[in-house]
């Protein structure tokens, strides 16, 4: 699974519970989705 840094976007795989960024140190990352689109109607 594939993390993204919150504050320099760069990409993190493998991660523990506890991660940082290696780039730039940042502590918030967010999962990145293996689906990208997904179709939503929003009527
Ligand atoms: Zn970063």
């Amino acid at each position: 699974m594939a993390y993204k840094c919150l504050h320099c976007g760069a990409e993190i795989k493998s991660i523990d519970k506890f991660v940082r960024c290696p780039y730039c140190g940042y502590r918030i990352v967010v999962k990145e989705r293996p689906q990208i689109a997904k179709e939503v109607k929003t009527d």
